[in-house]
């Protein structure tokens, strides 16, 4: 039988275990599995492009286990109540091909998203970092906060939204972090102004320039979300030209990045390189770092795999049977009898 996560169930896991300890709990997942980098069976995501938005699909493999996550990203969606980015995903075993847990992800891509962003931002912001400008305060904005806040120290967030509805609505709901201070900005360049990281987290169709080279100061990190799509970007050219720069899985980022941008033989550094000792990260406070995130699949099975391990820890028994059980393997007919 398979095991069923929906959304009840997601909400009522990641509340049991508390956000903040999920988030942690997840970085040392996908720290875990980024370390296994080679082990993997990778490929950038297969992608159908329509006029408003992209479906997606994102498989990978060990010797082990097999998930693959089906996500859309529609920025014109609240048009019809719905998010921009809706998610499932499933997590089987390889040795049998048997699906072991059918799980929502929306709630959890962006609670994977924040996770992979504090991956990044580990190695790559200044340890002294203390404040964050977070550009694009939707649907992604609390968990990339709480996560920068709960796990790297970032006690001040310049938020800037050109919905201010949505800049409220996030100052709503973080305002049981005391120790947290929040600014509603009204511009980008106010945002910026006094941030030593920058997150951006926007959703438009369009190569788009939300943070100009005159806005990023020497030492800046800059956590470029919402970039990543072909024709959809966040940062200008020149911004990625006096940074360095890292990805996840570069043949997927040089398509869906904001470094679609760049030549294809322009340096950037996976982050599976920083983190088992091949790549520099950081080596001075100076530098201007960009994470170009995109969403990797190997995030999302880590994702699956925390799931799953919840799942069992706290003995959730809610299985379907997505699979037919029946008595002779070779007798799938004898259902119908
Ligand atoms: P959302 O629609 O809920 O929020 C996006 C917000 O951006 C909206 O409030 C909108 O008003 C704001 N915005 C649009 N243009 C802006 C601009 N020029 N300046 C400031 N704000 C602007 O979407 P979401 O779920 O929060 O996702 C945000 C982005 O992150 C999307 O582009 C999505 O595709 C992307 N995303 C990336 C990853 C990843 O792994 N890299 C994962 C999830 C989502």
């Amino acid at each position: 039988m398979t095991q069923f996560v929906d959304v009840k169930i997601m909400t009522a896991l990641v509340n049991g275990y508390g956000l903040e300890t999920f988030l942690e709990k997840l970085v040392h997942f996908i720290e875990e599995d980024f370390f296994d980098w080679q082990s993997f069976d990778k490929s950038p995501r297969s992608a159908a492009h329509s006029e408003l938005g992209v479906i997606e699909l994102m498989p990978v493999a060990n010797d082990r286990q097999y998930s693959f996550k089906y996500v859309n990203g529609h920025p014109d969606n609240s048009t019809y109540q719905l998010p921009t980015v809706m998610a499932f995903g499933v997590l089987a075993d390889v040795k049998t091909g048997y699906p072991l847990l059918l799980s929502e992800l929306t709630l959890a891509t962006a609670i994977r998203t924040a996770a992979a962003s504090i991956v990044a931002a580990k190695m790559l912001a200044r340890p002294d970092s203390s404040s964050m400008a977070l550009i694009g305060n939707g649907c992604q904005s609390e968990f990339q906060a709480i996560a920068f806040h709960s796990l790297l120290g970032i006690n001040k967030i310049y938020c800037y939204d050109v919905d201010p509805h949505a800049s409220m609505k996030l100052a709503h709901n973080l305002a049981k972090y005391q120790n947290l201070e929040l600014v509603i900005c009204d511009s980008v360049n106010e945002a910026v102004e006094f941030a030593d990281i920058i997150t951006t987290v926007t959703a438009d169709k369009k190569l788009a320039t939300i943070i100009t080279e005159d806005m990023v100061k020497p030492g800046v990190h800059i956590n470029g979300v919402g970039g990543d799509c072909p024709g959809k970007t966040e940062l200008a050219k020149d911004v990625l030209l006096n940074a360095e720069i890292f990805v996840e899985f570069e043949s997927q980022s040089r398509i869906e990045g904001d470094i679609q941008q760049l030549s294809a033989d322009h340096k950037v550094v996976e982050l599976w390189q920083v983190l088992t000792g091949r790549a520099h990260g950081r080596t001075n406070g100076q530098q201007i770092t960009v994470f170009d995130s995109v969403g990797f699949a190997l995030e999302d099975f880590s994702t699956l795999r925390l799931i799953f391990q919840l799942v069992e820890d706290f003995r959730i028994n809610n299985e379907i049977e997505l699979i037919p059980t029946f008595m002779d393997p070779k007798d799938l007919f004898s259902l119908l009898v």
